[in-house]
């Protein structure tokens, strides 16, 4: 093996968290030679936090990350201890995916998986400086030094470095300077960044203490079991073969809220130690009893860190109050009164880039070749983390190779609504995925992902053979199903016949129209129909969902369609906003800084009216447009 440092790489990525890990497979399967630099191997795949991933908004994600063949979706399968399907009494648009994984599983499944990709150099070491070369007048990239002294040279370098940044951690009055709990912080890099001109920011997150299940009475506590079967969040999974657990449910009592109001004044978030903002959804147990004073309970999931491992981890006791209050908390807790504490929960402040420093792409505006990707970028998440990893790490190869960026928009992925949120709107809290987010919910399904995004992925070079063999299989069973449903059909007489209870007002329907009818299914088709009952259950689902949606996405298609128009007009990099009349000093300064890349990019920056979209958009048609409706 040669020497990390005689080589010049296509693509070094700094991290081995969850957008590292993303942004390192998915270089390799463009074909970049890279280099994942981390810490340590041992943590390449740690869960910092609690060991689930997916969820609402997140599991969508998931399944996009998946279907551009990245790594997150197999290994949350390989290490899964409990799948549930969240929200399945609502639509499929906003159901979402969630595993509660086995963290040692899912750290050694994340690691085998980058072990067996081609082309993956991992090497320990911490980052502490780039190398530029600052020929032009703006600087590009060209490697990075680590704390060994090596010179690393690349073509592009992806930063990963999650909560490491500065980072520090607090619990009580206790501060630990520490990128993680037992983990250095990085310091010199974020050095690196302040000294390149990058606008950084101050978050903080936080974890709930550790606890020894051998010690919790379970006797009394609700049980949550997992779905049965578990549904895999990956179209390469087959079935989950993990053994399967349960969670518990148990809640905070008015006792407790009593004790976290008299040690509030201990509360870092509170004394004033910390003054950097918290994930808003995912707030401290004291924040949710300062925010929610009227209530006297909140929910406490009991979720097992694995499967030879008594860790639980207490979702929803998420604290940084000192050790000795934390363990008078859980004595006043059901089922909790004799839990032995493993380690205390904490909080963590760390240093974050302004997302707006960076280009749909990811790269930075400031740095040629340099992507950020993750937590840097003001995100929370492990879901969040690991789709902008796979951007950033396809896009610095793509570079590396001399392509164009890949950039998906708000139309076509969840992966397109986080990015160009970011890189917008920018964000002064923890930013994590919602449903709510995107504006074409229906269309941006978590059970349609596959066909939304593996072609894009298999023109973009990020799918590799096996997947996009798959790939077409489903998509050729999926026509002919789809051609085969459209060509039977039946008269009223025949369906009461067969006793399907619907009105068909005396027409004739196709079996795709009858699909549509609230009260039919797959299983209704079969009985009129018997040979449709050797359809794949995979296809059967798909075409019940598309069923169900397909008036909608008609009419969602023409918004899509006025979207577009906005995004295709692009703005030219060098426009100078000081020379359009008629825009306000404040929307020109707003529009300077954010430079957007198109008309609807700029429609999005805050603050941005749409008659000052209108004076962009007659001023870069040179007056000729007709004016967009305001
Ligand atoms: P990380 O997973 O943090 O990975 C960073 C990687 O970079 C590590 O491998 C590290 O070793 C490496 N690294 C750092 N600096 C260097 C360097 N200079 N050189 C080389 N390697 C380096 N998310 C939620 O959704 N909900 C929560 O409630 C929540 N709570 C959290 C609580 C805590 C205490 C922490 C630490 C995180 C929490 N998170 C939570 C966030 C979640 O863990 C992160 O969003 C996610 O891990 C971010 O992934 P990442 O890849 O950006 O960074």
């Amino acid at each position: 093996m040669e020497p990390v440092d005689s080589i010049t790489w296509d693509v070094i990525v700094i991290g081995g968290g969850h957008a590292g890990c993303e942004a390192a497979a998915a270089a390799v399967r463009f074909g970049a030679r890279t280099l994942l630099l981390t810490h340590r191997h041992a943590t390449i795949g740690e869960m910092s936090c609690n060991p689930a991933i997916g969820g609402l908004g997140k599991g969508h994600l998931v399944r996009e990350i998946d279907a551009m063949d990245g790594v997150m979706g197999r290994v949350a399968d390989a290490a899964g201890i409990q799948f549930r399907v969240l929200n399945r009494s609502k639509g499929p648009a906003v159901r979402g995916p969630r595993a509660q994984a086995d963290r040692r599983l899912y750290r050694e499944a994340m690691q085998a998986i980058l072990g067996a990709q081609p082309g993956l150099t991992v090497h320990e070491a911490g980052a502490e400086d780039l190398i530029l070369d600052d020929r032009a007048a703006r600087p590009t990239v060209a490697g990075v030094v680590t704390d060994k002294g090596e010179h690393l040279r690349a073509r592009s370098v992806v930063i990963t470095t999650g909560t490491f940044l500065r980072g520090l951690i607090h619990i009580g009055e206790r501060r630990i300077a520490a990128g993680r709990v037992g983990e250095a912080p990085a310091v010199g890099l974020a050095e690196t960044l302040g000294r390149l001109g990058f606008a950084l920011g101050r978050l903080k997150t936080g974890t709930p203490p550790r606890l020894d299940g051998r010690t919790i009475d379970w006797s009394g506590l609700d049980r949550q079991p997992g779905d049965v079967p578990p549904v895999p969040f990956s179209w390469m999974t087959d079935a989950i073969t993990t053994p399967q657990v349960d969670c518990h449910i148990t809640e905070t009592t008015p006792a407790v809220h009593a004790i976290i109001r008299a040690n509030l004044h201990r509360a870092p978030m509170y004394s004033g130690q910390i003054e950097s903002t918290g994930p808003r959804y995912c707030p401290s147990i004291e924040d949710k009893v300062v925010r929610f004073a009227q209530r006297e309970r909140h929910q406490i999931f009991l979720e097992p860190e694995g499967l030879d491992d008594p860790t639980i981890y207490p979702n929803g006791i998420s604290t940084s109050l000192p050790e000795e209050v934390q363990r008078e908390i859980l004595k006043l807790i059901p089922g909790l009164e004799r839990a032995e504490l493993f380690r205390p929960g904490y909080a963590i402040e760390y240093d974050y880039v302004d997302p707006r420093e960076l280009r749909h792409s990811l790269e930075t505006r400031r740095v040629d070749g340099l992507y950020l990707a993750g937590q840097i970028n003001g995100t929370t998440g492990y879901e969040e983390a690991a789709a902008q990893g796979l951007m950033a790490g396809l896009n610095a190869a793509r570079a590396a190779g001399q392509s164009e960026p890949l950039v998906l928009d708000r139309a076509t992925a969840y992966i397109g609504v986080l990015i160009d949120d970011l890189v917008s709107r920018g964000t002064s809290e923890p930013y994590r995925m919602f449903t709510s987010r995107a504006e074409y919910r229906l269309t941006l399904r978590a059970d349609n992902a596959d066909q939304r995004l593996t072609p894009v992925g298999i023109d973009a070079g990020c799918v590799g053979p096996e997947r996009a063999g798959m790939f077409h299989v489903k998509q050729d069973a999926l026509a002919r199903a789809r051609a085969d449903i459209a060509s039977r059909d039946l008269t009223p007489q025949q369906a009461r016949h067969h006793g399907l209870s619907v009105n068909l007002d005396g027409v004739r329907r196709s079996a795709a129209e009858l699909l549509r009818y609230p009260d039919i299914g797959f299983d209704d088709l079969v009985r009129v129909w018997p040979d449709l009952g050797a359809i794949r259950a995979d296809i059967r689902e798909q075409l019940e969902i598309d069923a169900v949606y397909a008036g909608y996405l008609d009419r969602q298609q023409a918004d899509i369609l006025a979207f577009r128009k906005d995004e295709s007009l692009r703005l030219p990099d060098d426009l100078d906003y000081g020379r359009i009349a008629g825009l306000s000093n404040e929307v020109r300064e707003k529009l300077q800084r954010a430079r957007p890349a198109t008309l609807g990019q700029a429609a999005r920056i805050p603050g941005i009216t749409p008659a000052a979209v209108n004076l962009v958009l007659l001023h870069v048609r040179g007056g000729k447009a007709t004016a967009r409706p305001a």
